[in-house]
């Protein structure tokens, strides 16, 4: 049977990754398809018990089914455990359905490279930061400092993540200057006005890397600041695709081009953007 795979969320008619998957999975002439479908809120167990029983290959999983999904799998991996959200989807040869989590070393792969010795500061304290958090512990970064608006949200993460520290946004503004790698993942980027800063960059260390894992725009008003002092900015654009090239390979046992995927997305998102 053709294998076919899909995404599902609530909305989905902005989802890029039906033209990604599509995209690599011509590149790589493989002979399949990807669909996004759109799930009620309160329809997610009939909709995964559907994919199962049509014989879905894989699924994605977006907003707002990250945690939702985990009792309707067959099996979970320990870092979506951790986690407590899975993205990805894999059905296996004994047609078990397997819940993984691919965002935050997608995240990672789009750094480039980086050390363990580096000091990491995580601005915001959600989903996406708990996933990139996750990732960098295991690949055994853990000079993390974790700032967000509702500080007792930070100590949360930290206490069950077991790594790091949390501050206030004041404190992280206040200490800029130790950090060598910045992430911002509230969606305050999705705001473009200068009042969308989570926190002022004027402390800012020389060759630090500051980035938003916002996309949609693709220059956020906090790269627009960072750029002010000729810093390295990196957008949520890479973290999509690796996450998805992740997936991927999980599904179909190859790594498809990554690069080339940032341009075609920057360029479907009418912009000219290049990290740097
Ligand atoms: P989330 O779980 O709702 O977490 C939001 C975080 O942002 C919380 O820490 C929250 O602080 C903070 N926050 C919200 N509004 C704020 C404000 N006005 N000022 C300061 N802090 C604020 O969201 P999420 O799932 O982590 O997603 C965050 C963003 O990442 C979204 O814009 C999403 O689109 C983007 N994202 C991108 C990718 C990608 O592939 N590039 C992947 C996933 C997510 P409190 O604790 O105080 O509420």
């Amino acid at each position: 049977m053709k294998k076919w795979f899909a995404v599902i969320g609530n909305p989905i008619s902005h989802s890029l990754s039906p033209t990604m998957h599509e995209t690599w999975l011509k590149q790589m002439n493989l002979d399949a398809s990807y669909i996004p479908i759109h799930v009620e809120q309160d329809k997610l167990e009939q909709a995964v018990e559907s994919l199962k029983l049509l014989g879905c290959s894989g699924w994605n999983v977006t907003i707002p089914f990250k945690e939702a999904i985990i009792p309707f799998l067959d099996e979970i991996d320990d870092s979506a455990v951790e986690i407590g959200a899975v993205n990805t989807v894999v059905k296996t040869t004994d047609n078990k359905y397997i819940g993984y989590n691919t965002d935050g070393l997608g995240f990672i792969e789009s750094l480039g490279p980086i050390v363990p010795q580096h000091n990491i500061l995580m601005i915001g304290a959600g989903g996406a930061a708990r996933g990139i958090v996750h990732a960098f512990k295991r690949l055994g970064y853990t000079h993390i400092t974790i700032a967000n608006r509702t500080l007792v949200n930070a100590n949360v993460l930290v206490d069950e993540l077991m790594v790091g520290q949390a501050v206030t946004l004041e404190e992280a503004e206040n200490t800029l200057e130790k950090f060598d790698i910045i992430i911002q993942t509230t969606p305050l980027g999705m705001k473009s006005s200068e009042s969308a800063l989570p926190i002022q960059l004027n402390r800012l260390k020389e060759h630090a890397i500051v980035a938003d894992i916002v996309y949609n725009p693709l220059v956020t008003a906090f790269l627009k600041e960072a750029m002010k002092y000729n810093v390295r900015t990196i957008n949520g654009l890479g973290m999509l695709v690796h996450q998805g090239a992740l997936t991927f390979s999980y599904w179909n046992g190859v790594k498809p081009d990554t690069d080339g995927m940032i341009q075609q997305l920057i360029e479907q998102l009418g912009g000219s953007y290049v990290n740097r």
